[in-house]
């Protein structure tokens, strides 16, 4: 979508520090960090958001799932917290689709 920030980033219009990359999936670290690490893992596909994942498009959920549990143990990390918010109220700030994984700090729940 020409319009939504990380398909720009997917795009390379906007520069991002990137941690993975494949043909279906980015992961970079957030630009404003809520942990000691704080990635974001996004499909290359422009999903809206985890409310919109359906048997057409939910195998990429799958393989950030994959991603994640092998970039975090190349980055020597083995306790951590996966957040995909969606929609506005529920913390969602860019509507397409993205798992934010935090670690680095004890965790509280629930979350606020
Ligand atoms: P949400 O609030 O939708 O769950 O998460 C969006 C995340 O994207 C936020 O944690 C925010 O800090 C991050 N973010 C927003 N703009 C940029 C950007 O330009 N670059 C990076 N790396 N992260 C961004
Ligand atoms: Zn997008």
């Amino acid at each position: 979508m020409s319009d939504c920030l990380f398909c720009k980033i997917i795009a390379g219009e906007i520069p991002s520090n990137k941690a993975y990359e494949d043909g279906q999936c980015l992961a970079f670290y957030d630009i404003d960090p809520q942990a000691p690490t704080h990635l974001l893992v996004i499909p290359k596909e422009h999903i809206p958001s985890c409310g919109v994942v359906t048997p057409e498009n939910s195998a990429v959920v799958a393989h950030i799932f994959e991603v994640i549990s092998r970039l975090t143990a190349q980055l020597g990390i083995s306790q951590f917290r996966v957040v995909s918010n969606c929609g506005e109220a529920a913390g969602q700030s860019v509507p397409h689709l993205h798992f934010h994984v935090l670690a680095g700090r004890d965790m509280t729940w629930p979350p606020g």
